[in-house]
């Protein structure tokens, strides 16, 4: 932010100017868990982001400000072509789907014209145009199910995603060498010293964690699954492997449990916090309900070619896209104290 605009907030209520705000542009205000809390705490839903992208979609809202990160606000404009949907900072992008460009995923798909494209929903809106499938951590294995055994399949473009459900399903799905640089973060060693520590509290895991990190967990699931078994779950200190701004809520709902980040090679989570996501302020939000920018743009051509992919997974995956569940069936699931169903980062 430059100085002048920096200058004219001098004064300000944020919050209350943000709220005013959204009235006057009939706005809904959407947050990813791995938001700040204080975005958190202002938005008026908090989930993940399929979950957030159907929520704007079913609101009588004009415009969508959404507090995530840039492919999570090209889903909802997928979703929702005449709403404006704007992003606080644009700049707000993802180390999967940096690790995606859409030619090289066009040139692979080419140089495996028997396989289908199997694409986790965390890449960019041309990525999901030249997919098959899309995904979410929580529909992936029941649309894996669905599939001939020796259906060939392309998984893009979180390697270790890929790779837990090749391990989970006995699959050998071609996997395109993504990661996210948050969940790759987490340190073994770290771990397992926190777990000595702990003796007898859980982990739960993100499967975008690598496998040596799921090795240690109890429990491995979306965001939305992480949230629902940590407060089902009996005890009263649980060790969590994923972005740490989902503590907040976890905190809110079961104030009297004690929630530890997974560390990262230095000993703490810090390490762990999503610097994408980081990039949204109160400040940005302002200014974007302000001036309607920055907005999300795609073209019709783009929009319609990556809807389809995204209709066939809310059609295969029916039950599963809801659930949120990869872990252990058997664990009771809490009425989650925040309404949200879906499974992404
Ligand atoms: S936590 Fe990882 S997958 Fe999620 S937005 Fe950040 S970099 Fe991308």
């Amino acid at each position: 932010m430059d100085a002048r605009a920096a200058d004219s907030l001098a004064g300000l209520d944020l919050i209350e100017e943000i709220n005013r705000l959204k009235k006057e542009r009939n706005a809904v205000i959407l947050a990813h868990y791995y938001q700040d809390s204080a975005i958190q705490d202002l938005a008026d839903f908090v989930g993940d982001s399929l979950d957030l992208s159907r929520k704007a979609a079913a609101t009588d809202a004009d415009v969508i400000a959404f507090c995530g990160v840039r492919f999570m606000a090209e889903t909802a404009k997928i979703l929702s072509p005449d709403k404006t949907v704007i992003l606080p900072d644009m700049d707000a992008g993802c180390s999967l789907e940096d690790s995606c460009p859409p030619e090289q995923f066009r040139r692979f798909r080419e140089e495996h014209p028997d396989h289908i494209a199997l694409t986790y929903i965390n890449c960019s809106a041309e990525v999901k145009a030249l997919s098959d499938i899309i995904v979410t951590s929580s529909s992936a294995e029941d649309i894996l199910s669905q599939l001939p055994k020796d259906q060939k399949i392309i998984f893009a473009p979180d390697r270790h995603l890929g790779g837990f459900f090749n391990r989970k399903t006995g699959r050998d799905m071609l996997l395109w060498p993504g990661a996210c640089i948050v969940h790759e973060a987490f340190s073994e060693k770290e771990l397992i010293k926190l777990k000595a520590q702990h003796p007898g509290a859980p982990v739960a895991a993100h499967p975008e964690c690598p496998a040596h990190i799921l090795d240690h967990a109890d429990h491995v699931g979306s965001t939305s699954s992480i949230l629902s078994w940590v407060l089902a779950h009996e005890a009263e200190t649980i060790i969590v492997a994923t972005e740490p701004h989902i503590i907040h809520q976890m905190e809110k709902a079961a104030p009297q449990k004690t929630f530890i980040g997974a560390p990262g090679a230095d000993g703490n989570c810090n390490c762990n916090m999503c610097p994408f996501m980081a990039m949204n302020t109160l400040e940005k939000l302002y200014f974007a309900l302000r001036d309607l920018e920055p907005r999300i743009e795609m073209s019709e051509e783009v929009r319609v070619k990556a809807l389809k992919p995204l209709e066939r997974m809310l059609e295969m995956a029916g039950s599963a896209v809801g659930k949120g569940d990869l872990g252990d069936p058997d664990q009771p699931v809490a009425p989650a104290a925040i309404n949200s169903v879906d499974g992404d980062c």
